[in-house]
């Protein structure tokens, strides 16, 4: 087998994407590899493959416990064997792991930096074929990064002490040249292949906006995007709780997650949202690290973060799957202040003396570029790109600055006045006075304080008061004025020598969205290329996942992404053949998964005719409606004789599947339709014993009142990684019930479809 049938047959993908292809060669051919690519291009697949491939075991350095598990589930699904070890495992557990890896049933191993230096580790790698070591964030390894493990180091170590020396591959997202220097003589790579892919993230839309009312903001964002799952970064603890709550009042399902949580508490926030069952997760820096959840459709920053380096790879958690996904960043002159607050009291208990300047130095630098990424007016994406070294000559379009128009007006003999004003006030007083003193505001509250007796009490009226508070905003940034931080905020002066230049102009830059046409920029969604029919289908396939995903207790995305389930939707694959035509269906969920998902298209087919999925497809509709019409008219709905249902094999509970299945299997009926568990259920709830209730956000199924009286039990079950789910189990009577209403041609009868009554 080949790298590339490889690829179709665990992941189910017909192409690599950008370096996967040049990376695997590379390995395969025994060299050793550094690569430099961004979140969610794929890095993964580039030590999979070729560990598949290669004769012995693949050892695979990984830092976060949650990463690897993740990954490991996603391998066992995709039908690769591998196993992690690391402390979340017992003795006993990892005893067995060591066992079965002796054995060689394992592919992949993934393990903590820190366990290769324990002597069972060190003993059991003398004792297999190690064909290639892998280092995941491979950034780790350097001091200059923010995410230093000092168990990399021991890396090297490792590697010199195995018998034979394998190959070395080292992976990361984030290398300045330092930093890839770093890796490269750290883990002494021999003359290593170097890959760097871009870093730009094509499926991801940039914006920053100006507001003080972030919660307005974020509420109205999270209203209009209902569907969808994504981060709010905020700076503090504080902020986090604070907005948490707004949420939750709000009537959003939100999880949080903190430093100051205890571990069990973020625990399960953060398979809350790893799992679907809170949209919204809310947090510090302190989440996101080892999160692969590949929909995340939108990572919002409440707070300006402290570098470009980490508001990259926080923004980039958004949009893994390649789908468009948006990264905005709120934006006011607090920020700031704020970050200016942290930095002077960071701790630097821990730091040489002498190298305390060096950082203090990097750190404001790092913060200036991070306050010249709110404030530019070209293009984001551009200014991102820029500061990691790629240089780019045309605006991208597509984020927020390039739909935006700007407009600069020069100020400065206003900010002028607004500064006498403040001279005047004394630096009592906040924003809302000033400003009303100097637009002249007619307030009980200004005569009250006797600002309207003040010199400047009315100079700037003929200005607006949203132009007034852009020019403050501005004179913050400056830094001619300071407003402080507590909770009766008030303005006072900063350092105006500079206003003293006449050569020092202020400007205020104020902005407008251009008009929607010019918005074409803005990527497409893939659902874009869905018909309604098509979105239907996604959203049902969505269902389909979400509940699937609870029985086998893993996280939905594992399952099938996003992308896969948009691209099953567009295809509407009715058979074997063409599941496996989708992009990410491989043998191993084909085996575990194809059938209920094409089940699932060919009962929204049946329901639905003459549907049309695909947007491309939309022309060719008559002659798929003229074909599908021909394939219904041989069709007829489900129905039994009467020796039919003497066969059914009663049993004292039963699942909705599992009367499905024996329905379908004692039907002597040549040409009916398949009955579907959708159909059984609408059964019972026309009988009103069952119902669809909405609980915390998600659609669940529960028996009725007469339900209950029916004997129809909610039962507790366990899947196989340990997490509790509920399904319903129907007795005897209720068997014999819909065993009844089959025989002879109810089902017609009841059928909604008026031209199959015709056909009879
Ligand atoms: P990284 O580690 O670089 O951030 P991952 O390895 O987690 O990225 O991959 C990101 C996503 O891209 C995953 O959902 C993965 O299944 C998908 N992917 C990887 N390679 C391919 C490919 N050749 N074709 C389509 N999708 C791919
Ligand atoms: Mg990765």
């Amino acid at each position: 087998m080949d790298a590339r049938e490889t690829l179709k047959l665990y992941f189910g993908y017909d192409s690599f994407k950008p370096g996967q292809d040049e990376i695997i060669r590379a390995i395969l051919s025994e060299e050793d590899v550094l690569a430099i690519m961004p979140t969610g291009a794929g890095k993964s697949i580039c030590y999979q493959v070729p560990a598949m491939l290669l004769s012995g075991i693949t050892i695979v350095i990984s830092p976060l416990i949650s990463l690897m598990q993740d990954q490991v589930k996603a391998l066992n699904e995709a039908g690769i064997h591998a196993g992690y070890i690391n402390s979340s495992l017992t003795e006993t557990q990892i005893a067995k792991v060591y066992a079965k890896a002796l054995e060689g049933k394992y592919k992949i191993l993934y393990v903590a930096p820190e366990r290769l230096e324990s002597y069972e580790f060190t003993t059991f790698a003398g004792r297999v074929d190690i064909s290639m070591v892998t280092v995941d964030e491979a950034h780790c390894i350097s001091q200059w990064g923010q995410d230093f493990r000092p168990g990399y180091l021991k890396i090297v170590d490792f590697i010199d002490g195995l018998p034979q020396r394998p190959i070395v591959s080292a992976f990361t997202a984030t290398a300045t040249e330092e930093v890839k220097t770093d890796i490269a003589c750290v883990l002494k790579l021999q003359d290593p292949k170097l890959v760097v892919t871009g870093f730009d993230r094509e499926n991801l839309y940039f914006d920053v906006e100006a507001t003080k009312r972030k919660d307005d903001y974020v509420l109205e964002y999270i209203r209009k995007h209902p569907d969808d799952s994504g981060i709010i970064y905020c700076a503090t603890r504080k902020n986090v709780d604070s907005l948490f709550e707004l949420l939750s009042g709000a009537g959003i399902f939100a999880a949080r997650y903190h430093a100051g949580m205890n571990n069990e508490d973020r625990k399960i926030s953060q398979n809350d949202f790893i799992y679907d069952r809170t949209p919204v997760m809310v947090a510090t820096n302190a989440f996101g690290m080892g999160i692969d959840k590949s929909n995340v459709r939108f990572v919002i920053h409440y707070n300006m973060p402290q570098s470009m380096e980490n508001y990259y790879q926080e923004a980039g958690r958004a949009g893994r799957d390649g789908e468009p996904s948006e990264c905005i960043l709120l934006f006011s002159a607090q920020d700031i202040m704020i970050n200016k607050f942290l930095l002077d009291h960071k701790d630097f208990t821990e730091i040489p003396y002498e190298d305390i300047d060096l950082i203090r130095q990097r750190d404001t630098k790092r913060l200036q570029i991070m306050e010249g990424y709110c404030r530019t007016s070209s293009c984001l994406r551009n200014y991102i790109l820029e500061y990691f070294g790629e240089k780019r000559d045309v605006p991208c379009g597509s984020c927020g600055n390039c739909h935006r128009e700007f407009t600069e007006i020069d100020m400065t003999e206003d900010a002028k006045l607004v500064i006498n004003c403040v001279w005047e006030a004394k630096g009592r007083y906040g924003l809302n006075i000033i400003l009303g003193t100097l637009l002249g505001a007619n307030r009980a509250r200004l005569k009250e304080l006797g600002t309207v007796d003040y010199r400047t009490y009315g100079v700037l009226k003929n200005r607006s008061e949203s132009e007034l508070r852009l020019l403050v905003s501005q004179m913050l940034l400056d830094g001619y004025l300071y407003q402080t931080a507590d909770k009766y905020s008030v303005i006072r002066m900063g350092n105006i020598e500079p206003l003293k230049d006449p050569n020092t102009h202020v400007m205020v830059r104020a902005s407008r969205d251009r008009e929607p046409e010019h918005q074409t920029g803005r990527s497409r969604k893939s659902t874009d290329s869905l018909t309604r029919a098509g979105y239907e289908l996604f959203e049902s396939l969505r269902q389909l996942r979400l509940m699937i995903a609870r029985e086998e207790g893993l996280p939905p995305y594992i399952i099938f992404s996003d992308k896969t389930l948009i691209d099953m939707s567009i295809k509407a694959p009715a058979d074997k053949q063409s599941i496996l035509d989708v992009s990410g269906v491989g043998e191993a969920k084909y085996k575990k998964y194809g059938e209920r998902f094409i089940e699932a298209v060919t009962a929204f087919m049946e329901e639905h005719p003459d549907a049309v999925t695909s947007i491309k497809d939309e022309d060719k509709h008559d002659t798929v409606k003229a074909k599908s019409q021909v394939k219904k008219k041989h069709k007829l709905p489900f129905y039994l004789n009467q020796e039919d249902a003497d066969k059914f094999e009663y049993h004292d509970l039963y699942l909705v599947s599992e009367i499905k299945d024996e329905l379908n299997r004692i039907t002597s009926a040549e040409n009916v339709k398949h009955i579907f568990g959708t159909d059984i259920f609408k059964l019972l709830t026309r009988m009103g014993y069952v119902e669809e209730r909405q609980v915390d956000g998600r659609t669940v199924q529960v028996q009725t009142e007469l339900g209950l009286s029916r004997g129809i039990e909610a039962v507790e079950k366990i899947s196989k990684i340990g997490n509790t789910y509920t399904v319903l189990m129907y007795p005897q009577e209720v068997q014999k019930e819909i065993v009844e209403h089959y025989v002879g041609n109810v089902g017609y009868l009841e059928s909604d479809e008026s031209d199959e009554k015709n056909a009879i």
